[in-house]
């Protein structure tokens, strides 16, 4: 059996790469061990951020995603929750670090508000512990729990051949080894997420790539309650580049180092994002390691919790569920590497999969027409 693309692995990395195949003419067959995905991709927010991802590649990346995402959601019956990203301030370092992206050029119709333009737009949220929030109307929400088996079973319909349920043994140049055959293809792209010992491990060793293992919850809020659009606050400007290299990022962080070392040292920051149903995906938290261990702490799950339950006007909420997930991170945003003739080993090593794959796999397969 010979295809002109071969991918190992059915998460977000795997399909977009599928899909930009796909629209090069190529045929594709996708590889996963599993029958049903698993992973990352359906354990995340489903938030396809633009704003505050790293200058240059990945912001440019998430921008191009965020375009595919639209126009794909309507043709695979994926629903946009809802669009837009408010990033609440309760610091003044945290407006000045905000301002200071509005001034950039990836600050283009991002918007500035406090006061009474803030309360009559978003009325959602505790003004008193707000100096003001950037609102950006890039991002998009889909239910990823859901979304990634529609977008999979839309790309069966376009011509992509899945092989569910076959763990890829071994990786040769021109062929892949599982269910006790080789199968052919002129280009095999590896996409594992975080088995980063199966298949190459000394790619991801040699790149310092660990594991991040993150918490998350579920919580049903009072009849009615309506977010809008996707929030984030302070914390998540000394974890995401396009806010951390800001000047004045610095100062915000010698701040939170006195006000909230505990959410740091547990690499806390809040997203919540909004279900048709209502209810929020509350997070995260961040834990590196080679191995993680497999108990979510409950100490963890109230200080996300804290913060959220100060900023958004909910009054009683319910938690009603609670899981983690692991992504591979490493210093560089993302891991694409020739690991043999032919075959290349995508990773995105920075917990942004979700907003940057369809721009990192258009990267990488425009660039096979180059060599
Ligand atoms: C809790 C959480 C929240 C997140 N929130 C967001 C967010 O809101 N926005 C955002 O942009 N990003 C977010 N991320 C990051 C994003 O989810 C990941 O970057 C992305 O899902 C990675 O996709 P992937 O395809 O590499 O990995 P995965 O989804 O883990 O898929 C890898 C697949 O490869 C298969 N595989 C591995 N080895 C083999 C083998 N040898 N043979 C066959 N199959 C194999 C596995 O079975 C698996 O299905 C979040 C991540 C987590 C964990």
């Amino acid at each position: 059996m010979s295809n002109d693309v071969i991918i190992v692995g059915s998460g977000i990395v795997g399909l977009a790469c599928a899909w930009t195949a796909l629209q090069q003419g190529k045929s594709v067959r996708v590889i996963d061990r599993d029958p049903f995905c698993v992973g990352a991709s359906i354990r995340n927010f489903g938030f396809v951020t633009v704003t505050g991802q790293g200058r240059g590649d990945t912001w440019r990346r998430a921008r191009r995603s965020r375009d595919v995402w639209a126009a794909l959601a309507p043709q695979a019956g994926i629903a946009i929750e809802h669009q837009g990203l408010y990033v609440l301030a309760q610091r003044q370092q945290a407006k000045m670090v905000l301002q200071e992206l509005c001034r950039q050029p990836e600050g283009q119709d991002l918007q500035w508000l406090e006061g009474q333009a803030l309360q009559d737009q978003a009325p959602q949220f505790v003004m008193r512990h707000l100096q003001g929030a950037l609102y950006s109307p890039h991002e998009l929400r889909i239910e990823a729990r859901s979304a990634i088996e529609k977008l999979r079973v839309w790309l069966a319909t376009q011509g992509v051949v899945f092989q569910l349920g076959q763990h890829v043994q071994e990786v040769i140049s021109g062929a892949v080894f599982t269910g006790g055959q080789w199968l052919q293809a002129e280009r095999i792209l590896v996409c594992p997420g975080p088995d980063m010992r199966s298949l190459f491990p000394e790619a991801f060793s040699e790149n310092n790539t660990q594991l991040c293992q993150l918490q998350m919850l579920r919580v049903q809020p009072p009849p009615g309650y309506r977010l809008g659009a996707g929030v984030m606050s302070d914390l998540s400007l000394v974890r995401y580049r396009g806010y951390s290299e800001l000047p004045g990022a610095q100062l915000l962080l010698d701040q939170l180092r006195v006000e909230a070392p505990q959410e740091l040292a547990h690499g806390i920051h809040l997203i919540v994002v909004q279900s048709q149903d209502g209810s929020l995906v509350v997070g995260d938290s961040h834990h590196y390691g080679q191995a993680m261990r497999p108990f979510a702490s409950r100490e963890v799950d109230d200080l996300i919790l804290y913060e959220m339950q100060r900023l958004l006007c909910l009054g009683h909420y319910q938690v009603t569920e609670r899981w983690t997930g692991i992504y591979p991170s490493a210093q560089q945003d993302s891991l694409v590497r020739d690991v043999l003739p032919g075959v290349q080993l995508v990773s995105v090593t920075s917990g942004t999969g979700m907003s940057t794959s369809f721009g990192l796999a258009e990267d990488i397969i425009h660039n096979w027409s180059k060599t």
